[in-house]
C-alpha cells in the first residue's frame, strides 16, 4: 500500500540539494566567529548562504538574521518592535485574527506581561484581513500603535493577505509579516512589500528543521531576546548553525514547481466537489498559495477523518493546534464565520514539490470510504 503525504504545509521533505549541502558542511570544522582559517572558511560559506537567501527575498544580506525557527523570528520581531515602540510611549499591538500561534501567543504574552493592548483585526468570510477595520483602527490609534503583524499567507487555508495595502495604511507604523508559508510558493520581495520585518523558516521549503530567518530592515535596531556572543547584529546571539544555514540557502535556490502544484490542487478540488457536493472549500474565492486546500466535510469530525485517512496510509492535517491531544476548533475557520461544529469538520490537504498525480489518484480513491465511515461514526 502506498504511503501518501499531503501535509507539506507542516513540513516538506528535505531537497537533494539541501541534503547534500548539510551533509558536506557537517564535516567542516570551524566556528564562524573564530578568526583563524577554519573559522573564516565556515564564515565564508555562511555569508554566501546569507547572500543567496537575500537574493531570493530581495533584501540586503545584512538584513538577514538567522534564527533557530520561524517561531523564534516571529517572537524577536513582535516583542522587539513592541519594546522599541513602548520606549516611545506606544503600547498597542495589532494582529490579524488568523495569525499562527507563533504570533498569537507572543502577542497575548505581551498583553499579559508587558502592558500591551492587543487589537485583533477581523477577516472576511474568505479569510482575508478586513482592510476597512484595519483602517479604522489605525485612524483611531495611529500614535499609540507600536507594531502591526499580519501574515503573508495563512497556513491553514493558504489565503494570501494584502500586505502592501496594510503597509500603505500603516504609514510610519512598523509592520511585520510572517511569510513562513509564502516563501518560494508565491512571489515575495521584502524591499517591494515595504515591511520592517519578515519571518522565514527553512523546513517549509525543503531545508532542514530548526533553522529560520528574520529579515529586518537595516536601519531598524530592536532589543534582543537572547544575549551572549553578539552575533547577528547583536539581535540574536548564539553560534551560527552553519550546516543548517547552507542547506537553507540551497533549498531557497531550488526551483518550486508552482504550476504543477497548482494543477494538482485544482484537480483535487474539482474531484472532491464532484464526489461530495456539500463540501466547503475554505478561502476558495481568495488569492491563495498553490499547495494548500482546506475543506469542510459536513457531518464529520476532523479527528476521526484524520485517523481513518491515516489507516488508509494518507497523512493529512486539521491545520490547527492540538491541546493535550484534543483538537481545538480552528481559530482561523472560526474567524471566517464557521461554527465550532463546522470548524471541527475540516481538513487541510497540502501538496508540495514531491506530490504526484498518483498521490492525488490514491487519495481520491480512499476518500469516499473515509468520509462515509466518518459520517457514520459521527451519528453514533
Ligand atoms: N508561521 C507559520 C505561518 C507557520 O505555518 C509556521 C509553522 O507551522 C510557523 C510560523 C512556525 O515556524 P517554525 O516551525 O520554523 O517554528
Amino acid at each position: 500500500m502506498p504511503s501518501i503525504y499531503v501535509d507539506h504545509a507542516a513540513t516538506t521533505p528535505m531537497s537533494p540539494a539541501a541534503f547534500k549541502a548539510i551533509s558536506s558542511q557537517m564535516q567542516v570544522l570551524g566556528n564562524p566567529s573564530s578568526l583563524h582559517t577554519h573559522g573564516r572558511s565556515t564564515r565564508k560559506s555562511l555569508e554566501d548562504a546569507r547572500e543567496a537567501i537575500a537574493r531570493q527575498v530581495n533584501c540586503l544580506p545584512s538584513e538577514v538574521i538567522f534564527t533557530a525557527s520561524g517561531t523564534e523570528a516571529n517572537n524577536i520581531a513582535l516583542k522587539g518592535l513592541f519594546w522599541q515602540g513602548k520606549a516611545q510611549g506606544k503600547n498597542i499591538v495589532v494582529i490579524s485574527a488568523i495569525e499562527h500561534h507563533a504570533i498569537l501567543d507572543p502577542a497575548q504574552w505581551l498583553a499579559d506581561h508587558e502592558g500591551a493592548q492587543l487589537i485583533t483585526v477581523d477577516v472576511t468570510a474568505d479569510g482575508v484581513i478586513d482592510l476597512n477595520s484595519l483602517e479604522k483602527i489605525i485612524n483611531k490609534h495611529r500614535n499609540e500603535i507600536a507594531v502591526i503583524s499580519v501574515m503573508h499567507a495563512n497556513n491553514e487555508t493558504g489565503t494570501l493577505q494584502p500586505i502592501s495595502e496594510v503597509v500603505a495604511l500603516a504609514g510610519q507604523i512598523p509592520v511585520h509579516t510572517d511569510a513562513v508559508q509564502s516563501f518560494k510558493k508565491t512571489p515575495l520581495s521584502f524591499a517591494d512589500l515595504g515591511v520592517y520585518a519578515m519571518t522565514l523558516s527553512a523546513h517549509k521549503i525543503g531545508g532542514p528543521l530548526g533553522i529560520g530567518a528574520l529579515i529586518l530592515r537595516r536601519a531598524v535596531e530592536i532589543p534582543a531576546l537572547l544575549h551572549g556572543g553578539g552575533q547577528e547584529r547583536e539581535i540574536r546571539s548564539g553560534t551560527l548553525n552553519a550546516p543548517s544555514i547552507v542547506a537553507f540557502a540551497a533549498a531557497a535556490e531550488d526551483n518550486y514547481p508552482r504550476e504543477s502544484v497548482i494543477a494538482l490542487r485544482d484537480e483535487f478540488i474539482s474531484i472532491v466537489e464532484k464526489l461530495f457536493p456539500d463540501v466547503i472549500v475554505n478561502g476558495k474565492n481568495a488569492e491563495r498559495l498553490p499547495g494548500i486546500v482546506n475543506i469542510t466535510f459536513p457531518g464529520t469530525q476532523s479527528d476521526t477523518l484524520l485517523l481513518l485517512l491515516d489507516s488508509a496510509q494518507v497523512s493529512a492535517s486539521t491545520g490547527s493546534a492540538c491541546s493535550a491531544g484534543v483538537h481545538e476548533a480552528s481559530h482561523v475557520l472560526l474567524a471566517m464565520g464557521h461554527t465550532e461544529e463546522s470548524a471541527q469538520s475540516s481538513l487541510r490537504f497540502s501538496f508540495g514539490s514531491t506530490s504526484t498525480k498518483a498521490d492525488l489518484d490514491f487519495i481520491v480513491s480512499v476518500l469516499p470510504d473515509v468520509i462515509m465511515r466518518g459520517r457514520a461514526a459521527n451519528l453514533k
